[in-house]
This record gives C-alpha cells, structure tokens and sequence, in this order.
C-alpha cells in the first residue's frame, strides 16, 4: 500500500577502506577540528546570554571542541509562546512545502558530511565508522519522513450514503518539545525534529547537554532548508530546561529519547496539570537486551556478531547486547573464541581509523561502569587492556562478566560491559520468559539455524526488534523500523510507516452534498 512507500533509497556509505578516501576524509575532517565551534539558543535567548560552557572531547579532556551558551528555564515560556504563534501557518502550508524543507535539509547534510563527521567523532566520541552511520542515518530519516508525510497527509476519502462526503485528514498537534540524546547527537536529535516539523507542529528542541554542538549545527541547516526560525527553536541547556519545557501546559506532545527514569518524570508531568490537555508522550528508553545461542549455531558467526553488538559505539546505543545467553554444550567453546576476539579489539582515541572503539560520554559514565565491573570482580572472565596514553580519556575496557543467573542482571548497563549466562539444553523458552520478565522489551538476538526454534523464540519473545543470525544494532531506516515496548518505550517505531502517525491529530470531515 502507499503507506510503505514508493522508490526511495537510503544514502550511500563512503569505503572506509579505500586509502584514498581516507586521505581526504582526514583532511576534512582536521579543517573542522581546527574551528572552534558555537551553540546558543536560536533565537538567541532574551535572559542576559549565560555564561558559556566549554565542550570537551570525551577521549581528551584536556582538548576543547567548542562551547555551548546554554538557555535557563526563564528562556522558555517566550519559547513556546513564539512556537504557539507560529505553529498554525505552518500546519496550513501544503505537506510537499514542508517535506521539500526536510529534502533540502538531507542533501546538505550530506554535502556538510565530513565536518558533521568529525564533530561526531569529537564531541561524542564516535569512531569514524560510527559517525558515518549516523550521518547516513540521519539523512535517512530525513528523506523517509518527507516521503511518508507526503502520502500520509493528503486527505483521505471515506465511503458514506449517496450525497455525504467524508474526508480524514492528518494534521500538527501543535507544539512539540524534542528532547534528544547524546549517544546519536544527530541522527536521533533530526529524527525527531524532521518528524515533529513535517507532521505540522513547531519544535522546540533540546539536546543532550553533552553534544549541544552537532545539534545546533543541524538546526542551521534545517533553518537554512526554510523552517521558519519560530517554528524549529533550539534550546540546549540542562535537565531545569527540559523540566521546563515539558512542565509548560502548552505543549501537546513530547518526544524523548533517554532514560526510562527520565521517561517516567516526564508521563507524570504531563498528567500534573488538570486544566491542562493530555500531552502526547513519544518516549524511546533502555533495554536489557539478550541474546539467545542455542547449539546449532554457527560459533565464528555468533563471535563476530557479539562483537559487534556488545562493543561498538563503546556499547552506547540502547539497542546493544547486554547479556549473552549460550547453550551450555556450546558455551565454552563460544567463550573461548570470543575472549581471543576480545583481546584483538584496539580501544583509543577515534579520530584514528584504526580504532575499533572510543571511549565512554563522560567522567559519570565511566565512574559508573568501572563500579560496575568493581563490583562483579570476582565474576570477570575477559577484559580488554587499554592502550597507554589515553588517561585523559574517558576509556573503559570492554568486560566480560560471568553471571549465575539471568536474572543477576536487572538492570541497563550502558557502556561496553557484557554478561554472559547459560542455559541448559531443552530450556531455551524458559531462558526468553526470564529475560521478558525483566520489563523491558528493545532488542533481542538469537543464533540457532533451527527454523522452528526461530519461529518459537519470535512466538514469544516481548520486544521491538528480534535479530536472528545477526548482529543486534544498526537498525536501517525504513527497513527495520526501530523501537521496544514495556520498560522500553511507548512506540511507535522510528524510521517505520507508523512513527508520524503519533506526532498528528486527527480531523474528519463530512459534507452534505
Ligand atoms: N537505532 C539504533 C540501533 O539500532 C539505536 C538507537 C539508540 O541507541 O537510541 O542501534
């Protein structure tokens, strides 16, 4: 049906294999490090500009990427005011304007790649592969949004009696807060954004107070594209701001990727006001995602997978696997391969090529996983060493963790730390119900080349995304639209046919003819 869509084709990758490429990318890429870069509120803020906050690379502290004038909570009634006045000509605009505005946004991104590349990798710590993703991500979402409005938001028409015409009709909700994070700085923070515009609602967006730079520099673009500036407004700035923000009675609708935690605040302050309308709440929060190897499996393929899915990214992404479940005739064997890749894995700094994973976000974050392994000590069977010279780093060695029990994981450890657990033979399906009962439902992966043993796990399995014989990350716009369920997040699903249908309202109307 139209809903799927019609031709359209994600953005080509780079060969990041290719010397040449690599020559020039690095080349660019260094122009862009040697700019000091800016993010301010935009418009800029009416409170006295604040004072500005270095942003430093996470791989070196020491090193300043740019800085951020971050906006106080007393920026954002007059915020959202603009926005409230703006949103209305913006909804009436014909859906193509607004599409063809996230078109234009997608080819300059993609003509700006390498300095939204470099920025990714030094404000966020990616490796070179990863920021590529996410650039292509990014445009992704753009072009497939713009597509999807431009088939969703025409009028319907409905059957009815002979003289009676009946139209449905999609429309803005009004004013959306997007409230992003920093592990996809652009690719989650424009995802959001272009949806929220191109279903009619003005945004204000904030970014994660990590990666305000990237952010704003996707917001010129989208401005530069034609958003008016009171329709998309950016105000980077702390948790207060976003307190603010979702606390103002005149937004109607949320979208938030981060925490469950963070999710929850946010539900309960929507329903805090009585006389306020019930605000939409898009919230895409944690896992505790397993993956389940049962011993007709393939045990090079499962190695290379679990690399993949447990390491990259520094295991930042809310997709990654977290807890390991091996069959236990083959879990020896899996485990002896699998330490032998670990100890092959160059952890540094990311703006070498060769590096397979950066470090961890911030001093929190790493403060925080290192208690973790602290913790588990005695339970550590393979940890990666950390090349010298990267102290001024946030570096956390990826770690494997034996656990007892399935259930010794309860909750998301957000880092490149992996727990591993067994599962006798016959127990499979009890295995998954025990990951189920933990509340979350983001990504699941299982290895087993036995169809019908697919066809049970999938059958009961309570998660988003189920990836067979795969990695576990990387969902492709379009293709794998991407988020979970329970603990795990509201829905609808980024990057599929269903995800603008929760940024609209819906109108009929009916004609007596
Ligand atoms: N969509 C990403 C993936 O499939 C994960 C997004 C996230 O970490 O929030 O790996």
């Amino acid at each position: 049906s139209a809903i799927f869509g019609a031709a359209r084709r994600n953005s080509s990758g780079l060969d990041l294999s290719d010397a040449a490429t690599l020559v020039a990318l690095r080349s660019a890429m260094e122009k862009t490090w040697a700019t000091r870069h800016r993010a301010a509120p935009m418009p800029a803020g009416k409170s006295p500009a604040g004072v500005a906050r270095q942003v430093r690379d996470p791989a070196d502290s020491e090193r300043i990427v740019g800085e951020v004038i971050e906006a106080t909570p007393a920026d954002v009634g007059d915020a959202v005011a603009r926005a409230v006045a703006a949103q209305p000509a913006w909804n009436a605009r014909p859906v193509a304007e607004r599409a063809a505005c996230l078109e234009r946004a997608a080819d300059a991104l993609e003509a700006d790649r390498d300095a939204f590349m470099a920025l990714a990798v030094r404000e966020a710590g990616k490796s070179v592969a990863d920021a590529l993703a996410e650039l292509r991500e990014a445009v992704d979402f753009c072009r497939y949004y713009a597509q999807q409005a431009r088939t969703q938001f025409v009028p319907l028409g409905l059957p009815g009696p002979t003289g009676e015409r009946n139209e449905l009709q999609l429309a803005g909700r009004g004013v959306f807060a997007c409230i992003s994070p920093w592990n996809f700085p652009l690719a989650i923070f424009i995802g959001q954004v272009a949806a929220a515009l191109v279903s009619g609602n003005a945004v204000i967006a904030k970014p994660a107070p990590q990666t305000p730079l990237i952010a704003a520099r996707a917001t010129g673009l989208l401005l530069a594209a034609g958003v008016p500036a009171d329709v998309l407004q950016f105000l980077p700035g702390g948790p207060d701001v976003g307190r603010t923000l979702v606390a103002d009675a005149r937004i109607a609708g949320v979208a938030f990727t981060g925490s469950t935690a963070t999710a929850r605040r946010i539900a309960r302050s929507l329903l805090d006001d009585d006389a306020r309308p019930i605000a939409t709440l898009i919230a895409e929060t944690g896992g505790l995602n397993a993956m389940f190897v049962d011993s007709t499996a393939l045990p090079e393929q499962v190695v290379a997978d679990v690399i993949v899915s447990a390491f990259q990214s520094a295991g930042q992404r809310c997709s990654a696997l977290r807890l390991l479940c091996l069959q236990d005739d083959i879990a020896e064997r899996v485990l002896d391969m699998l330490k032998g890749a670990m100890a092959e894995l160059k952890i540094g700094d990311p703006a070498q090529f060769d590096s397979d994973l950066g470090p961890v976000i911030d001093a929190e974050a790493r403060a925080r996983l290192l208690a973790h392994i602290d913790a588990h000590r005695d339970a550590v069977v393979a940890q990666c060493t950390l090349s010298a010279g990267g102290e001024r780093g946030y570096f956390v060695p990826p770690t494997l963790i034996r656990l007892k029990a399935i259930e010794d994981l309860q909750r998301e450890v957000f880092g490149p730390i992996l727990h591993v657990a067994t599962f006798r033979s016959g127990e499979l399906e009890a295995a998954v119900a025990r990951v189920n009962a933990s509340g979350y439902g983001l990504t699941m992966g299982l290895h087993s080349r036995s169809e019908e043993t697919m066809q049970r796990v999938r059958a009961l399995a309570r998660v988003g995304n189920l990836y067979v014989n795969r990695s576990m990350i990387g969902a492709v716009v379009g293709s794998q639209p991407f988020g979970g369920e329970g603990l795990s997040g509201t829905g609808p699903k980024a990057g599929g046919p269903h995800y603008l249908l929760r940024f609209a309202t819906e109108r009929t109307l009916s004609v007596d003819t």
